[in-house]
């Protein structure tokens, strides 16, 4: 259950475990910046390298988008608006290989929306947007303002996934972190202002 399958460059399909997903400091820091500033929580995407048995995470992008307590927008049918609208302001759909979003100062666990917006919208979007016999991974992160982490991984084709640890690149250590948060959290604060709003409603859908 946990094998997945990938395309090996000479076109052998060949049967892998994933081991782990790997979180560079600034990718980590990033979310986690985003995860506290935001008043409610806050969605983005990051881009995904399979290297042997690691899953590497890089490049955290925050989109524009409203957000609550209990959720962002970036969900469900709104997943393709917001890939759609990250593409039209010049960003690169190849980019779009991880979904990350946070729960604020709740528990990091798959909600069943969150389940339902991976498996209608995320690899439906995937399953349209490629003939590939594999297509996959993609990586699910959810982050909490504790710092918290939880990620699975999903193959839009064949249907496999499963979930496996988050851990931080070797040689980031706690030291790392804190300063990247320090260095960082003006950038954020600026990025964040300028594409989160918060729902005046307090969520209600609209
Ligand atoms: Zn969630």
């Amino acid at each position: 259950m946990n094998e997945w399958i990938a395309k090996r460059e000479n076109g052998d399909i060949a049967l892998w475990l994933p081991s782990k997903i790997v979180l560079a400091v600034d990718v980590f820091g990033d979310m986690l910046l985003a995860a506290r500033i935001s008043l409610g929580e806050v969605s983005g995407f990051a881009k995904v390298q399979a290297i042997e048995r690691s899953l590497f995470i890089s490049n955290a992008i925050v989109p524009y988008q409203d957000c609550s307590d209990i959720k962002t927008s970036i969900f469900g049918d709104n997943f393709r608006q917001a890939i759609i609208e990250f593409e039209n302001s010049g960003g690169d759909r190849a980019d779009v290989t991880c979904w990350w979003h946070s729960h604020a100062d709740g528990p990091v666990f798959f909600s069943e929306k969150d389940d339902s917006t991976i498996d209608k919208d995320i690899l439906e979007y995937l399953r349209d947007s490629s003939s590939d016999e594999v297509v996959g991974p993609f990586i699910s992160l959810v982050i909490n303002r504790r710092a918290e982490i939880r990620g699975r991984y999903d193959f839009a084709r064949p249907a496999l996934g499963g979930v496996v640890p988050v851990v931080l690149a070797e040689g980031a250590g706690e030291q790392e972190v804190r300063s990247y948060l320090q260095g960082n959290f003006q950038r954020m604060s600026a990025l964040i202002g300028e594409r989160v709003a918060f729902f005046e409603d307090g969520g209600i859908e609209r």
